[in-house]
């Protein structure tokens, strides 16, 4: 299993971080130990600065390479929601030197995941998803200001990566990322639905 991400899928979050629009899908991805097990989530000792990302994620569930965009629902029948966490610090300074960022986003735990939904019980072009933290909310997403879509960014990861059933994509976040302490709780909710809940450590 494979988790590829999109970076800057969101206008508004590039745009909070310093970032150009992308033309095309920024891509990243995070090896299968980055899954996080359980409900804690502990702060790694080389970050002083990890943030959350809360984002749509899909699973794949049909492969195949060169999938076309009018095939690409066909390739994925569930959705969930993930927190894409990120050494904001690390990848800064990765950032600066123009080296790969994979050491500050494909840390053990920095995937974590929530249940998966039938896809066919939603409007994924119209989805609501938000991030409370300590009971505060913190992000505010519709999959409506995604800038490529689910199937856009199908088409174009499986140009490159032959996608297998049970890979993961997650598809970007929206702006209000932030900064994790010890102690707060995160809580993520797929329209009015809570799906997830982390204690961080
Ligand atoms: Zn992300």
């Amino acid at each position: 299993m494979k988790i590829i991400c999109i970076g800057r899928n969101y206008a508004e979050h590039a745009k909070e971080l310093g970032n150009e629009i992308p033309e095309s899908p920024v891509i990243f991805m995070k090896p299968d130990t980055a899954v996080l097990k359980g409900s804690d989530f502990y702060i790694p000792e080389f970050s002083d600065d990890v943030h959350y990302e809360l984002e749509v994620v899909l699973k794949i569930s049909k492969g195949g390479k060169y999938i076309l965009e009018k095939n690409a629902d066909k390739h994925y029948e569930e959705i969930g929601l993930g927190i894409d966490f990120t050494a904001r610090d690390l990848q800064s300074k990765l950032k600066e030197k123009g080296l790969p960022w994979e050491l500050a986003k494909g840390f053990d735990g920095s995937a974590v995941l929530s249940d998966f939904f039938s896809k066919e019980d939603f409007n994924l072009e119209n989805l609501n998803f938000s991030l409370l933290k300590n009971k505060e909310k913190v992000q505010d997403g519709n999959t409506s200001m995604m800038i490529f879509s689910a199937e856009k960014i199908i088409a174009f990861v499986s140009q490159y990566f032959t996608l297998k059933v049970g890979d993961l994509i997650f598809t970007g976040t929206p702006k209000g990322v932030g900064k994790i302490e010890e102690n707060d709780i995160l809580e993520a909710f797929l329209v009015d639905q809570k799906v997830l809940e982390l204690r961080i450590q």
